[in-house]
C-alpha cells in the first residue's frame, strides 16, 4: 500500500456538448453511487471541453457528485490578448481540480513544445490547479530511442516549471497507443513509470516522487485496466475513447471487482 489514490481520468477530447455533458455526468454519477458498485477509494475525473464545464460545475456541486473535473489545456498566460486561449484563474473561479497539460495532440497539432509546457504548469500551480503533465514517445523515438528516453526528457523539462510542494500527476501515454486500439503492455507501461518516477524524485525530491501519482494512458479499456492497476508505479489511467462510452468507463473504474 502506497497511499497513492488511484485516479481514473476521462479526457473527453473535442466532445459531447454542455447538454451532453450534463446527462452523461448524471448517469456516471448514478452508477458510481449504486452500491453494488462499490468504487472504494478510486477517484473519478473527467475532462469535458471548455464550454461545458460552467454545466459541470452546476451538476458537481448541487448534487455533490463523487467526480472531479478539470480543463484539457490551459493558457501559460493569466489574461489579456491572448484570443481563444483560457486562463487557469477561469478553470478555478469553476470549482476545475485538474488541468491536462502537454497532450501528445496539442504537442503534434498545436506545436507545443517542452518549454511552453513547462509554462503551462506553472501556471496551473500559481492558480491551485493540479496538473495532469502528459507525456510519451512517438513509434519512431520507440524504434530508435527505446522506451523511456523521450518521456524522461519530456518530464524533466516539465517539471522544471513546478512549485515545490505541490501536487503534480504524471500521465505516460505512448503516442503509438492512443486512439490505436493498442494498449501498452502492463510490464511495458510499469517499466517507463518507474523511470519517470524517477525523474520526479530528481527534480522535485523523493518524498514529492512517493506521493505523485503517475497513470498510463493509451487504449486503456474494461478489459485490460486491471493489468495496469496492478503495477507498483501505476496510480490510474488517463482514458480517451473508453471515458464516452458510460458501461465501459463505469467498468474502468470498478478495476477492482
Ligand atoms: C488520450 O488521448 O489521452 C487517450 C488515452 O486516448 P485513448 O484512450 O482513446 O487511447
Amino acid at each position: 500500500v502506497n497511499g497513492r489514490t488511484p485516479l481514473i481520468a476521462g479526457n473527453w477530447k473535442m466532445n459531447l456538448d454542455h447538454l451532453q455533458s450534463i446527462a452523461f455526468v448524471q448517469k456516471l454519477a448514478w452508477t458510481l453511487k449504486d452500491a453494488r458498485h462499490d468504487t472504494g477509494d478510486v477517484e473519478v475525473a473527467v475532462f469535458p471541453p471548455f464550454t461545458d464545464l460552467r454545466s459541470v460545475q452546476t451538476l458537481v456541486n448541487s448534487d455533490d457528485l463523487p467526480i472531479a473535473f478539470g480543463g484539457q489545456d490551459l493558457s501559460e498566460h493569466d489574461s489579456g490578448a491572448y484570443t481563444g486561449e483560457i486562463s487557469g484563474a477561469f478553470l478555478k473561479a469553476l470549482d476545475a481540480r485538474y488541468v491536462i497539460i502537454g497532450h501528445s495532440e496539442r504537442r503534434q497539432y498545436h506545436g507545443e513544445t517542452d518549454e511552453q509546457i513547462a509554462a503551462k504548469l506553472t501556471a496551473a500551480h500559481r492558480h491551485g490547479l493540479v496538473p495532469i503533465v502528459c507525456v510519451g514517445e512517438t513509434a519512431e523515438d520507440l524504434e530508435t530511442h527505446g522506451p523511456s528516453a523521450v518521456p524522461v526528457a519530456q518530464l524533466r523539462i516539465a517539471l522544471g516549471g513546478a512549485s515545490k510542494g505541490q501536487e503534480v500527476v504524471v500521465a505516460y501515454e505512448p503516442v503509438w497507443a492512443i486512439g490505436s486500439g493498442q494498449a501498452a503492455t502492463s510490464e511495458q507501461a510499469q517499466q517507463v513509470a518507474a523511470a519517470l518516477r524517477a525523474v520526479v524524485a530528481e527534480v522535485l525530491g523523493d518524498e514529492a516522487a512517493a506521493a505523485t501519482r503517475i497513470l498510463y494512458g493509451g487504449s486503456v479499456k474494461a478489459s485490460n485496466i486491471a493489468g495496469f492497476m496492478r503495477e507498483a508505479d501505476v496510480d490510474g489511467a488517463l482514458v480517451g475513447g473508453a471515458s464516452l462510452l458510460l458501461d465501459e468507463f463505469s467498468s474502468i473504474v470498478r478495476f477492482r471487482q
